[in-house]
């Protein structure tokens, strides 16, 4: 078997799990004091387009065609009356711009109709909008509105699993198994210190172990059978 085989990792404890966020939090927290999202907003709608916007595309790229999209499109109405073409082709360089451009559109008419032309504050409502989930939801509530939560991103559930936190890996199951060992304060700055940590150190394929300042909480720190 090669190193880099995948072995089955022992079932996740919840009560070991809890001791571990226990003490990789406060070392997370002091190594990321500024943790928040890299995407760049003024009002919880422009963080709502970047959030969508981002699905499969990098920070870096959606805060450069946001900084011009956000100039031609000041509020809700100017999105939902957009012309289709024309947004389609404003954002085509964040991917799956045909979606996406449908769902800003879709999503903007709703907070128009239904929320008087403000995005809502609750998951219940965000994610009643086209193109909005809870992964979705859940930054624009941390962010945007100060609300804990957890926005389960390929960060978290990656590094989720390195840390043995959870044995899920659907984003929605896992939210809700660390809503249980992370206390609820620490809902937003724990998804978003892993985010930071998940891009900086711990990244997909060659985890940093060596640099690694929870190393010695880690399960997987050096076993690549593990990652
Ligand atoms: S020790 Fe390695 S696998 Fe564990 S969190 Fe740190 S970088 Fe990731």
């Amino acid at each position: 078997m090669s190193a880099k085989t995948k072995k089955a990792k022992p079932k996740v404890s919840k009560t070991e799990a809890t001791k571990r966020v226990g003490k990789i939090l406060p070392i997370l927290k002091k190594q990321y004091p500024d943790a928040k999202t890299e995407l760049e907003y003024g009002t919880p709608l422009q963080l709502l387009i970047c959030t969508i916007l981002s699905a499969q595309c990098t920070d870096v790229r959606v805060n450069e065609v946001s900084r011009e999209l956000f100039k031609k499109y000041e509020n809700a109405e100017d999105f939902a009356n957009a012309d289709l073409t024309g947004l389609e082709l404003d954002i085509k360089s964040t991917g799956f711009f045909r979606n996406k451009a449908k769902n800003i559109k879709a999503a903007c008419q709703v907070i128009i109709d239904k929320y008087a032309k403000k995005v809502p504050g609750t998951i219940h409502e965000l994610t009643s909008l086209p193109g909005v989930g809870r992964k979705t939801a859940n930054v624009i509530l941390s962010n945007a509105f100060g609300i804990p939560a957890i926005s389960c991103d390929t960060h978290v559930i990656r590094l989720s699993r390195r840390l043995a936190l959870s044995d899920n890996d659907d984003p929605v199951k896992l939210e809700f198994d660390l809503a249980e060992i992370v206390p609820q304060k620490d809902w937003s700055v724990f998804s978003h210190t892993i985010i930071l940590h998940g891009r900086r150190v711990c990244k997909a394929r060659k985890p940093d172990c060596e640099n690694c300042l929870i190393s010695e909480f880690c399960p997987s720190a050096n076993r690549p059978d593990f990652w």
